[in-house]
């Protein structure tokens, strides 16, 4: 089971041929039969739209709130694919939720970022789908954990879910950002790098919360491989019952997937290949060089750490640390990089040096300093 060997890739679920990315629509939540037909309706208009997603039940977060329609919306769904050929995806959380999807002939199921936190949660969504033979897409957990997501996705696949792909929808921030969730992009590249053969789905509406954002974040998506997007659209997103900041509407989105430049992932010429495979290798060489220089500045920091320790001197030198920062803005200015980052990677390696001093000043029985008592 280690590689997920047998998942099978979003367009061998549905006898589609497509080898564009797959483009998953719908409101963030089922309101009423009117807005569900209305907005599918337009929504088949656009060619790319494949999949009509809806949530039936919705996970709020305090009571009271606009917690679904509940299964009456399901005929909604029934009646959209019939009428449109849109195919149906809808959020489950519990086993309930999962039967009450079979009886309805929905198409895709889902396991929303609440849901993959808890394990107990997946595993008994899992067992009751034992035996069932339906795509399931699993959310990231809303903290950045990857193993939790991954778990999740290992629970349906032991439970022989085949038809199985994973939705990034951002992780819950904990500092002020202007996205709702923060993308993390370096999680979603490791769980591809983990499992290369599972389909990775962006949802750039719950990474975004706001309109402004998701055309940003859905090029970045593509740009970054993703094997495709789910959009929230509501045929009016003003009055939606939820999300209403991040629901954009099918005209809207029309216009948005036209801008998007779909690139060449796999297939490239053998010329462009070469080129990318030379910048690759210089990338690879700096990497490398850049990896060198630590290790030896950590030596050193070693060295000062010991010396600092025979001395009595504190870890910490705020002037010492005031002038690194300076120093090296100004140079990583006028080497044309991004004051922001360059502070950013200075923290982390200085954080890293206190810790290295740290540790030899613990192991060094020679370095006890003063003793507040005598
Ligand atoms: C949703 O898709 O409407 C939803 C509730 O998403 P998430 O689980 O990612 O918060
Ligand atoms: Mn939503």
């Amino acid at each position: 089971m280690a590689g997920l060997e047998n998942i099978i890739a979003w367009n061998n679920w549905f006898p589609f041929d497509s080898d564009k990315p797959l483009i998953i629509a719908g409101p963030c939540s089922a309101e009423s039969e009117e807005q569900v037909m209305q907005t599918a309706r337009e929504l088949a208009k656009i060619s790319q739209i494949k999949v009509f997603r809806s949530g039936i039940w919705k996970p709020r977060t305090r009571p009271g709130n606009f917690e679904g329609v509940g299964e009456k919306g399901l005929k909604w769904l029934q009646k959209v694919k019939a009428e449109t050929g849109l195919l149906t995806a809808v959020e489950v959380a519990y086993p309930d939720h999962i039967k009450a999807c079979l009886d309805y002939g929905i198409d895709i199921l889902w396991i929303g970022a609440r849901t993959t936190a808890n394990p107990f949660s997946v595993q008994e969504l899992a067992t009751a789908l034992k035996g069932v033979d339906i795509p399931v897409l699993v959310k990231n957990p809303v903290n950045p954990d990857l193993s939790l997501w991954i778990g999740a996705i290992e629970r349906m696949y032991k439970a022989g879910i085949r038809k199985l792909a994973a939705v990034h929808r951002g992780f819950f921030p904990f500092e002020n950002t202007s996205l709702r969730n923060i993308p993390k992009w370096e999680l979603v590249i490791e769980l591809k790098r983990t499992f290369p053969n599972l389909n990775i789905f962006t949802d750039p509406s719950h990474i975004a919360g706001n309109r402004e954002f998701i055309q940003e974040i859905s090029q970045k998506a593509l740009d970054l491989n993703m094997n495709g997007l789910m959009i929230e659209s509501h045929i009016s997103p003003d009055t939606a019952k939820s999300d209403a900041q991040q629901q954009i509407t099918p005209a809207r989105l029309a216009e948005m997937l036209d801008d998007l430049t779909f690139r060449q992932a796999n297939g490239l010429s053998v010329k462009v290949q070469s080129v990318l495979e030379q910048y690759r290798e210089q990338i690879d060489s700096i990497d490398n060089q850049m990896l060198e220089l630590l290790a030896q500045r950590m030596d050193i920091v070693s060295k000062i750490g010991e010396y600092k320790c025979e001395n009595n001197i504190t870890i910490l030198q705020l002037r010492r640390w005031e002038s690194i920062i300076q120093t090296r803005s100004r140079l990583g200015e006028s080497l044309g990089l991004d004051e922001d980052f360059v502070i950013k990677l200075l923290q982390l390696v200085h954080k890293e040096s206190i810790q290295k001093q740290s540790q030899i000043m613990e192991s060094l029985h020679k370095c006890k300093g003063f003793n507040l008592k005598k």
